[in-house]
């Protein structure tokens, strides 16, 4: 079965984000049409493409961004929104061990990625519901006690602002005493993720960045010493293409990058959000309103929005009658961590595709020699 079947369809799915219903709507912007020149053609409207392009904007280059849907519909306008300045299976010294110098260039590049964000948040004035209390990371057995302890120490060699929480101290943050302990990286925190890809849009929109939606890129052909990116109604000649399709690198057209396509494993993750907690008992749920994950394979993790919706979600290992299980699943895991809270009712289901890569690590592509990917 085609993964994308795994997810409603992708309008039924984006109407019920929650992100979709309470975010002012972005600027709309045209396909396509007709030839164009430029320095870099990026594929794909997330956080890697308009990152991308803001710095090459930067830095003097012309850019185009084609986004074969709506600014938004893939992972960067659907996610939990947490701003987690760590990566999700590696350790700082595996990267070390494994790439040497660049490997230490990475680490300081994840170390200081929350701050970074936050500073350009402030920097480039985006309103995006940005909260900075703080990510934690709870340990859910004793084994994930001793790999948080170790993996607090590690981080905060490296310069990292981290330290370990004890029980009572877990059990204050947290509003639960389901966690022994875990690692509070205060650097971490929230945003809300659709606003702040739309605030990205903007930005680049504004510094002269030509911005194309409905437009998929169906090949990259050699044009001379240059390359050409085709889309239904127009093509792009340019000096270096940018592909930042992410989890959605095969599911809008099986000709552009199908190597690329095949290295990850697009999985569905489902977002739930319940209606605003009253004061009263957000005041004992997550009084601090840090951004929380947890240590299992199947990540519990949870949030408040602006409107102290509690942002919550998780996994299914079989989509049928998604929107119900995860419902459920997602109350239980809820109610058994904050009993206060009652069974919960929710206000929106959504999902996403995130790509998971065979190693965990993060890969990046050189599609060719001449083209710009490149950090090994
Ligand atoms: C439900 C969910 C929850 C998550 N929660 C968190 C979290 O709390 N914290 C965190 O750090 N990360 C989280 N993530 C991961 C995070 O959202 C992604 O790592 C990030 O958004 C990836 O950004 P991106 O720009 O690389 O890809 P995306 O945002 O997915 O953008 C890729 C874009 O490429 C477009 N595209 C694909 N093919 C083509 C084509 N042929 N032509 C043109 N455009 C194309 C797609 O339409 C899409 O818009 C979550 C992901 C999901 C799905």
């Amino acid at each position: 079965m085609p993964l994308m079947a795994q997810e409603t369809s992708k309008s039924e799915s984006e109407s019920k984000s929650l992100w979709h219903a309470v975010s002012p709507p972005g600027k709309r912007m045209p396909p396509l049409q007709g030839s164009m020149d430029i320095d870099v053609a990026i594929i794909g409207g997330g956080y890697t493409g308009f990152s991308t392009a803001l710095h090459l904007l930067n830095s003097g280059a012309s850019v185009c961004i084609l986004e074969a849907n709506t600014i938004g519909s893939g992972g960067s306008g659907r996610n939990n929104g947490q701003v987690i300045p760590v990566l999700s299976r590696v350790e700082p010294q595996d990267l070390e061990r494994h790439y040497g110098e660049a490997g230490e260039r990475l680490v300081g590049l994840v170390r200081d990625s929350a701050e970074d964000l936050f500073q350009l948040v402030r920097h480039e004035n985006i309103t995006c519901e940005a909260e900075q209390p703080g990510w934690f990371q709870p340990a859910h057995t004793v084994a994930h006690s001793i790999l948080c302890e170790k993996r607090n120490a590690a981080w905060a060699a490296r310069g990292a602002p981290c330290r370990m929480l004890d029980a009572a101290e877990t059990s204050k943050l947290l509003g639960s005493d389901a966690w022994d302990c875990g690692m509070l990286n205060s650097s971490g925190g929230h945003i809300n993720p659709l606003m702040l890809l739309r605030g990205l849009a903007q930005v680049c929109d504004k510094r002269g960045a030509l911005i194309f939606e409905n437009s998929p890129a169906h090949t990259i052909i050699r044009s001379g010493q240059r390359w050409r990116v085709t889309t239904p109604q127009g093509s792009v000649l340019c000096n270096a293409v940018l592909l930042a399709t992410n989890a959605y690198s095969g599911e809008m057209s099986s000709t552009l990058a199908p190597k690329v396509a095949r290295s990850i494993i697009p999985v569905t993750s489902w977002q739930v959000s319940t209606k605003p907690i009253d004061e009263a008992l957000a005041s004992q749920i997550l009084p601090q309103r840090q951004a929380v994950s947890d240590t299992r394979a199947d990540l519990q993790f949870f949030r408040y929005d602006a409107r102290n919706n509690l942002i919550s979600g998780g996994a299914l290992a079989l989509p049928f009658n998604g929107v119900k299980r995860i419902k459920n699943l997602i109350g239980k895991r809820l109610q058994k961590a904050f009993p206060m809270l009652g069974k919960p009712t929710f206000s929106h289901v959504w999902s996403g595709l995130v790509a998971i890569t065979p190693d965990r690590y993060p890969h990046f592509h050189q599609l060719t020699r001449l083209l710009v990917s490149r950090w090994f």
